[in-house]
């Protein structure tokens, strides 16, 4: 990769961000993919440890909390039985349920992660249900708790849906923007009107856009959360999804597997055969080819989901995170083509314009000497994803 893939875009959010303390003095780029002997970044795509090392100059770590809200599609607001592979936790872990405080929550989980990754910095990651439901002054409250239960704490990451977002809203997250980082990852799941409709997500693409649109006004980072494998869709819809969210240039992307919870609408479609499971090969391709869709400069923040073991119906094979995600970087390799790269798969070899082809995996070249010398795949094993 590119050494400077400051997700700014044209839009420069970062350079607005004068006062930013992440974006002070940025390290030289500490990717941990070994830079090739061309100058270029072996690595397939942007992913988001490499991303955040190259701004903080180490490694920094997700706190993933439960603020105690809730969502539209489940309270009444816009619906009461949620999206449809949604459980009643909302996508969440529990914590708040279990009477854990913000803090508590945080503090927690810092002791764990600075024992098992020795990591100093964080970025507190406001996950269950939708994160901007709740009046201003509430939303302050808890992102303030946020930011001062521990030290190392650099920035927040909100997920939330598109159409729980106001301008006072975004002013608020825009002025915290102001001083570390603030990514707003929005659930866009598909550009498709019907298949937002089928899934019974309680709102339409142009929402989405709309929201996109609103927070760009503040310096903020953007994310939009992309599931494939929903039911209707086929191949080529979800393309569909990954030329928005291109053409869109946001700042980072999230990609699920649709997998099958127990006790949602989903698990009853699956049981009734009108929904399939992707296949691991089927999603892995899937995936690649959403990414080499992509901007070089999007972070990838995630390329699978990680469902709980007791709650899972299907496919078991998504249990497997560790594997999917060395699947794909396998599979990217095998293709010679990384993010950005679709635009290049029709130029022929040697072409200039063809810079974002990614080299061959060795065990794929033939080798020098014609012994075929077995590979170390040194880089494969390297690349792997954040959370
Ligand atoms: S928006 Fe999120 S929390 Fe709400 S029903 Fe859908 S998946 Fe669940």
């Amino acid at each position: 990769m590119a050494q400077d893939q400051c997700s700014s875009g044209k839009y420069g959010i970062l350079q607005k961000m004068t006062k930013n303390s992440y974006n002070k003095s940025l390290p030289a780029a500490q990717s941990k993919f070994p830079p090739r002997a061309d100058g270029r970044d072996a690595a397939p795509y942007l992913d988001f440890n490499t991303w955040l090392r190259q701004r903080f100059g180490e490694r920094v770590q997700k706190i993933t909390v439960d603020a105690g809200l809730t969502c539209p599609n489940r309270d009444g607001n816009r619906g009461t039985g949620g999206c449809i592979y949604c459980n009643e936790r909302g996508s969440g872990t529990g914590q708040a349920a279990r009477g854990l405080s913000l803090t508590e929550q945080i503090q927690r989980a810092r002791t764990h992660i600075i024992r098992r990754y020795k990591a100093h910095k964080y970025l507190v990651y406001f996950q269950s249900y939708s994160n901007t439901y709740a009046p201003v002054q509430r939303l302050r409250e808890l992102y303030d708790e946020a930011l001062s239960a521990a030290s190392g704490i650099v920035g927040l990451s909100i997920g939330t849906r598109p159409d729980c977002v106001d301008e006072e809203k975004l002013a608020l997250l825009g002025r915290y923007g102001r001083e570390r980082m603030v990514w707003l990852e929005y659930g866009m799941q598909s550009i498709h009107d019907r298949t937002l409709a089928r899934i019974n997500r309680g709102h339409d693409a142009a929402c989405f856009r709309r929201a996109v649109d609103l927070a760009r006004r503040h310096p903020l980072l953007i994310c939009a959360h992309v599931i494939l494998g929903l039911p209707g869709e086929s191949r080529e819809d979800m393309m569909e999804s990954a030329r928005a969210v291109a053409e869109m240039e946001l700042d980072g992307v999230k990609l699920h597997l649709l997998y099958v919870i127990k006790g949602t609408e989903l698990e009853r479609m699956h049981r009734r055969g009108d929904y399939r499971c992707l296949t691991r090969d089927g999603y892995v391709d899937l995936v690649c080819e959403f990414i080499e869709r992509l901007p070089r400069k999007t972070v990838i923040q995630r390329v699978t989901g990680e469902p709980h073991s007791a709650e899972l119906a299907a496919p078991q094979w998504s249990l497997d995170k560790r594997g999917v995600i060395k699947q794909i970087s396998e599979t990217f390799v095998k293709r010679g083509v990384g993010q950005g790269g679709f635009d290049s798969l029709s130029l022929p070899p040697g072409d200039p314009r063809s810079a974002r082809r990614i080299r061959p995996h060795r065990q794929d070249r033939p080798s020098p000497d014609g012994s075929g010398s077995p590979c170390t795949g040194r880089n494969a094993r390297r690349i792997r994803e954040t959370r």
